[in-house]
């Protein structure tokens, strides 16, 4: 059968718009429809002809091809134009509203979840991991058609193709996936000995992820149709590629902040003075003020995270923790002791918190041990 020009077909000038297009289809397809038409074969055929000149034209690439090399340059690649899983998909997404859904035909593909662990590095300022996933891949030698031959597989000639048979039950009439097909729309005599005619095959494959910066454990990143191929060249599932952030040894993460302890000396946190701290990118200052309790918990704005989904970068949150010197010398014991001293006898001038804690204890210990 010679192929009539696509825009021809639909009855559209050739740079019609998408929704000139999806307007035109929808007319001829609503006329020529199996369910309106029923036992038309005329009708049938029409049908699926507008239908095939559809999925082609409402896809950018294909129209594209079409354009400069005609039918010609669909059937060189790869998938194939007009085939019967194309046929199938156009009726489910744009009869569904129409005739109640119940779409037949090939399955698209399943979806299929990747964990992805990143360093909070990677995660935070983003990154491009290529990944291995376990994939079915469209069996070459049957080009994904099932077929010994590698054509595409005959009309099932129980349900002519439409993958749904109508069974009379009482007054009700009801659709029914077709047995002789299992809803594929076609039938296969003899199958292509590498898949056994399933059209696809067990593989591995490299895929290039780009991770946006600002991605935090939990996110998802969804990759269009790198999924399962569907059922004899229906549309692939979708690949979800899950983040799962490592922890870091300095830093933890909340929202768009970032947490870290530092730990000081008794003497700075007396005597105040600067630290450096470690940030994402490199190290910033710190300055710790006279009289510094440990807990006390600094904000250096801007040193966090640029949150994936817009908004102001994060702040870097130091927990100041005071380290209590260890392994004195008896020299350094004694100065400590004599420091002890001579804080004692300011009094509670140099240990207001103490002292305002033995205050209440006292307090809670007559009032509860009378
Ligand atoms: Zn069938
Ligand atoms: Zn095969």
């Amino acid at each position: 059968m010679a192929k009539r020009d696509l825009y021809e077909v639909l009855g559209v000038a050739r740079d019609c718009g998408d929704d000139e297009l999806k307007k035109a289809y929808r007319k001829l397809a609503m006329k020529l429809h199996p369910d309106r038409n029923p036992g038309d074969h005329q009708a049938e055929e029409s049908f699926k002809e507008v239908s095939a000149a559809y999925e082609v034209l409402s896809d950018a690439q294909k129209r594209e091809i079409y354009n400069r090399f005609g039918h010609e340059g669909l059937e060189r690649g790869s998938g194939g134009g007009g085939g019967a899983g194309g046929f199938a998909d156009i009726f489910g997404d744009v009869f569904s509203d129409i005739f109640g859904g119940n779409r037949g035909g090939p399955r698209r593909g399943a979806d299929l979840r990747y964990s992805l662990e990143l360093t909070l590095e990677q995660a935070a300022f983003g990154t491009t991991e290529t990944i291995r996933i376990p994939t079915l891949t469209s069996c070459e030698p049957c080009r994904g058609f099932g077929t010994a031959d590698g054509k595409a597989p005959r009309e099932c000639q129980t349900c002519r193709g439409v993958g749904q048979v109508r069974v009379q039950q009482g007054f009700f009439v009801l659709q029914q996936t077709c047995p002789t097909c299992r809803g594929a729309g076609t039938t296969i005599a003899d199958p292509c000995k590498v898949c056994r005619g399933a059209g696809k095959t067990r593989g591995e494959k490299n895929l290039e992820v780009k991770i946006p910066a600002g991605v935090d454990t939990g996110d998802r990143i969804r990759l269009n149709g790198e999924g399962e191929p569907g059922d004899r060249n229906a549309p692939p599932g979708d690949l979800y590629v899950q983040v799962q952030v490592k922890q870091h040894e300095l830093f933890e993460r909340e929202g768009a902040d970032l947490y870290c302890t530092v730990p000081v000396s008794i003497v700075t946190a007396a005597l105040g003075g600067e630290l450096e701290v470690p940030t994402l990118t490199g190290k910033a200052a710190l300055k710790i003020p006279e009289a510094t309790q440990s807990g006390k918990v600094f904000r250096l704005r801007g040193l966090g995270v640029k949150p994936v989904r817009g908004g102001s970068v994060g702040d870097l949150m130091c927990n100041v923790v005071i380290e209590t010197p260890v392994s004195l010398t008896k020299a350094q014991k004694e100065l400590l002791r004599e420091l002890g001293e001579s804080l004692a006898a300011g009094g509670n001038r140099h240990s207001p918190r103490t002292h305002s804690w033995l205050d209440k204890a006292k307090t809670f210990l007559e009032a509860h041990l009378k």
